[in-house]
């Protein structure tokens, strides 16, 4: 799928949002859903997406939405580094299938890096075990409420 083109409301996101898919959640507001992303790259990696909005894409997001996005990406982020202490984080975003998309409704990548340890290619990392994506997610949770 190209930048341009119709909102799907099909897609495994919007699917999350509305509670016909499970996921390992870490935190979620009227703004947000966040998830552990299920083939991650890194331990720890997770998604935030906004929800209330069909946006394919960055481009198609409404920008007086943008801060209340970004304020969660951070607030997520602060929790993933007090759970997991990692020793940098990837914020990444992508945006029509030539650039790596996948799901065609906005997301944000929050991807921890640890020391040397080699990053999975994006779409190139084995699907985790969902009890331990739950439990990393509790922990995350855990970080975001204190
Ligand atoms: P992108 O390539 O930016 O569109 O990213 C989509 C991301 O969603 C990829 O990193 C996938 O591993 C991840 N993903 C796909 N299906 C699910 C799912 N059901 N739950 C959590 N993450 C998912």
């Amino acid at each position: 799928m190209s930048l341009a083109g119709a909102y799907e409301s099909s897609n495994i996101f919007a699917k999350i949002i509305r509670g016909e898919m499970s996921c390992a959640k870490v935190y979620e507001d009227d703004e947000v859903i966040s998830f552990m992303d299920i083939f991650p790259q890194s331990p720890g990696h997770c998604l935030v997406v906004p929800r209330n909005v069909e946006a394919r894409n960055l481009l198609d997001f409404p920008p007086e939405r943008l801060g209340a996005l970004f304020q969660r990406v951070q607030k997520v982020a602060a929790g993933v580094v007090k759970a997991l202490n990692p020793d940098g984080l990837m914020i990444t975003q992508f945006n029509g299938a030539p650039a790596g998309q996948t799901v065609f409704h906005l997301h944000v990548h929050i991807i921890p890096r640890y020391g040397n340890l080699p990053l999975e290619r994006h779409h190139g990392a084995k699907m985790a075990d969902m009890d331990a994506l739950r439990e990393q997610a509790s922990r995350i949770a855990a970080a975001i409420g204190a």
